[in-house]
């Protein structure tokens, strides 16, 4: 479905990708590891288009994505939730959704997915009128899933959903991810610090560093790699 051949993309002369090149097949739900600064963030940019790349490959669905312009790749069914829960903080939840679902897919299932939404995720069928500014990180990080899950994409990219979250919150955002995954016919594509949670739920990995794959496998060689459990399990 997605297929990433030697991306090079730089800010300024500073390289942060540096000849990467990942494979994502439908249906999968694929994680990427990696320290802090390794590029994970400006990948997903890449694959939406609010970077420019420098060079190298990328296709979705056959197609090569780097002569779609940004605006147009949701409509082709990617979904990009950035790192940061950026809801729009005076619109109320329900709007907030409504915003994500301006594809033509989004459109068609909006009543379908905003049931699904609200029953994956009960609390914001509560607050459903309540600005999205107002509720808790959680559930901000909540809107941000749910609003990219209504454009009815085919390739749902979660960039570090647990960032800042307690524990035991950010453990019911990967409880929800995998429920999503399971539920609907989609494609993961997963960028967390969290490595542990993140492995733990996938298929396959990716462990990128400094802008280069040091390490892909399924989940149970990622999980059981001596690098990976020293590097980033703690063990
Ligand atoms: P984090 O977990 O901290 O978000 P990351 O793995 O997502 O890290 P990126 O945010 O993609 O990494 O950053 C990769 C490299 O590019 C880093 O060295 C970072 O400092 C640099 N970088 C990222 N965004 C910019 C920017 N807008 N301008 C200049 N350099 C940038």
């Amino acid at each position: 479905m997605l297929e990433i051949r030697e991306l090079c993309v730089a800010y300024g002369g500073v390289s942060a990708l540096n000849a990467i090149s990942l494979t994502v097949n439908a249906g999968d739900f694929v994680s990427i590891v990696g320290p802090n600064g390794a590029g994970k963030t400006t990948l997903f940019k890449s694959i939406s288009g609010s970077v420019p790349v420098r060079s190298g490959h990328i296709t979705f669905e056959g197609r090569d994505l780097i002569a779609i312009p940004a605006h147009e790749r949701p409509h082709l069914g990617i979904a990009h939730v950035p790192e940061g829960r950026q809801v729009f903080p005076n619109l109320t939840v329900e709007e907030n959704l409504e915003m994500g679902a301006y594809t033509e897919t989004g459109r068609r299932d909006w009543k379908s997915n905003l049931a699904f939404i609200l029953n994956l995720f009960p609390i914001l069928d509560e607050r459903r009128r309540q600005l999205a500014g107002t509720l808790s990180g959680g559930q901000q990080q909540m809107v941000a899933i749910a609003r990219g899950l209504a454009s009815s994409p085919k390739l749902l990219m979660l960039d570090e959903p647990s960032m800042g979250l307690a524990p035991a919150v950010a453990d019911s955002i990967f409880e929800a991810i995998v429920e999503i995954r399971k539920a609907r016919n989609l494609t993961v594509l997963l960028v967390e610090q969290r490595a542990v949670e993140a492995l733990e739920s996938c298929d396959r990995g990716y462990v990128i560093e400094t802008g280069r794959v040091v390490l892909e496998g399924e989940q149970n060689e990622l999980l059981s790699d001596e690098r990976v459990r020293k590097a980033y399990l703690g063990m």
